[in-house]
């Protein structure tokens, strides 16, 4: 694959860490052997997420050592997704590979990742065959969330919570990562009509430190799955989501107003202790505030892409005659 006038550098490898000291050298090493002998330019972005043991001391050595590494320093621990945004505004080549600091992801299936980017694909995602890590806490969680995501967003994968992937660079320009994102990632990307493949990756135990999720994650990727939903599905048009709920409501409301005002014309009914006095009162209520909300939605889609100069479609190619 020719190089582009980027330094030379064709593969990107971008790395968050997090108090991830005692894994860097050894994963510095491994990446360094892998990368070399794929005899294309790269480079490998560290980024240190605010870490507050050694990692920056080691990454400097590295630094000083090695002209294709770069080091990105944040202020502070801002999480995986936006250290891993970080990477992305910064990246060179034109593959870029995201692979977790703590050797969990063996740098030695790089070579795979890139041969199915060369194939034409635009997105390669790890599928951890054999994880070794807890059932309860982690497997069982994870699995429940890959299907719904796969339910969701249509994209068939095995494995989306993994941050071993290759991207062709175009596909995550600009992506700015939100919450825990970066695991939604291809579906997200897939419904802008980007291809995506997965691997069948090993997967090992965490040599050094600790992990640094734990169960309270599971109502985070909820809660992310319903945005998820949300951008997949409507975030060019949130009224057609809220404006049938406003409406449901609005009905009901409209009707047992009506057939309280029936009762009151023609039988004199007092309706001040009917308790669907109250539930009227509240379907018109909330009819008004989801629509009304629905309205401000779309608002807040425009300003979203217009003063961001985002387009709601991407295109792949464009052929035209020369004038
Ligand atoms: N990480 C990070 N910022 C954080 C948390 C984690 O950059 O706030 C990095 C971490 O150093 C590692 C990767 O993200 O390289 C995955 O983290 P971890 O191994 O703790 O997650 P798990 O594998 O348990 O999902
Ligand atoms: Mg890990």
């Amino acid at each position: 694959m020719e190089e582009r006038d980027k330094g030379g550098v064709d593969i990107s490898v971008v790395v968050p860490l997090f108090n991830e000291a005692e894994n860097i050298p050894e994963l510095y090493r491994r990446l360094t052997s892998v990368l070399v002998g794929l005899k294309r330019g790269y480079e490998v972005i560290f980024i240190n997420d605010g870490s507050t043991d050694n990692t920056q001391r080691v990454l400097e050595d590295i630094f000083r050592g090695d002209e294709r590494v770069r080091v990105i320093e944040l202020r502070t621990n801002f999480g995986k997704a936006p250290a891993l945004s970080a990477g992305f505004d910064n990246v060179r080549g034109n593959i870029v590979l995201t692979i977790d600091g703590d050797l969990q992801d063996c740098p030695e299936d790089i070579p795979r990742f890139i041969e199915k980017i060369d194939e034409g694909f635009d997105i390669v995602s790890a599928w951890r065959v054999d994880r070794k890590e807890p059932f309860l806490t982690r497997r069982l969680p994870s699995c429940i969330a890959n299907w719904c995501i796969a339910r969701l967003s249509g994209l068939d994968l095995h494995d989306f919570g993994n941050a071993y992937k290759a991207y062709r660079a175009e596909v995550v320009k600009g992506i700015k990562l939100y919450g825990e994102h970066h695991r939604f990632i291809p579906a997200l990307a897939k419904n802008f009509g980007v291809s995506v493949t997965e691997i069948k990756v090993k997967n090992e135990p965490r040599r050094h430190g600790q992990s640094k999720y734990g169960l309270g994650r599971i109502p985070k990727v909820f809660f992310d799955m319903l945005t998820l939903k949300f951008l997949l599905t409507y975030s060019t048009r949130p009224l057609h989501i809220l404006g049938p709920i406003g409406s449901f409501f609005g009905v009901i409301g409209v009707f047992l107003g009506l057939r309280l005002a029936y009762l009151k014309i023609f039988y004199g009914e007092q309706l001040g202790t009917k308790v669907s006095l109250s539930v009227c009162v509240l379907c018109i209520f909330l009819a008004v505030q989801i629509i009304t909300s629905g309205l401000l939605a779309e608002l807040l889609v425009r300003i979203y892409y217009e003063s961001q100069g985002k387009e709601i479609y991407t295109i792949r190619r464009i052929l035209e005659h020369s004038t």
